[in-house]
């Protein structure tokens, strides 16, 4: 399994793209950024994607959802909790940054709950329900990596003062992921890789 980070977004969030060596199928987590490019870069390199994977629905982690949808034809999952906020920008908190309607993804997601796996070739994800950033933030297992999405970052946590966010819930989430990571290493939002 290959992890690159790719998108360029404005908003230093990391897009993960990540490869299976034999298959050269791939996924990617939270792309953002320029989809165009993203997309370019899969055809270059040969690398087939079969899905989007999302770990919440904040508008920094969505921005190149629609357009990769309309140039690869894949399937994009998100926690049940979180779909809500694809479509509000003030759920997903880009109108409340910027103002007017935000940034929304009209894409109908897949949705998923704790434990489910998802199997793409030799790559397979499994579901963590890590509540606290938003309702519906998940983290996914995959091999020695943990993609956290913005409950976990190498030097701290997530916000919790958007909408559905709970520092309770995100501490009671981190309790039970830093358990079930060690070993491994965490794959971020934002920031640098952490090992565990
Ligand atoms: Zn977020």
């Amino acid at each position: 399994m290959k992890i690159y980070t790719v998108g360029a977004s404005v908003f230093a969030t990391n897009t993960y793209l990540v490869v299976d060596d034999d298959t050269n199928k791939a996924v990617l987590i939270d792309p953002d950024g320029d989809g165009k490019q993203i997309a370019a870069l899969l055809d270059r390199e040969g690398y087939s994607l079969e899905a989007i994977l999302l770990t919440h629905g904040h508008f920094d982690h969505i921005g190149a959802v629609d357009a990769l949808v309309e140039m690869k034809k894949v399937p994009v999952y998100i926690s049940e909790k979180d779909e809500e906020l694809l479509r509000d920008g003030a759920k997903n908190a880009s109108s409340v940054f910027f103002g007017g309607r935000g940034i929304v993804c009209q894409t109908k997601p897949r949705t998923v709950k704790d434990t489910d796996t998802l199997i793409f070739g030799g790559l397979r994800f499994v579901v963590m329900e890590t509540p606290g950033h938003t309702r519906g933030s998940v983290c996914y297992f995959a091999g020695d990596a943990v993609f956290t999405g913005d409950t976990f970052f190498a030097d701290g946590y997530g916000r919790t003062d958007l909408y559905g966010g709970s520092e309770q819930m995100i501490l009671h989430s981190l309790r039970k992921l830093v358990t079930c990571m060690k070993g491994k290493r965490a794959y971020p939002g934002h920031g640098e890789t952490a090992d565990v």
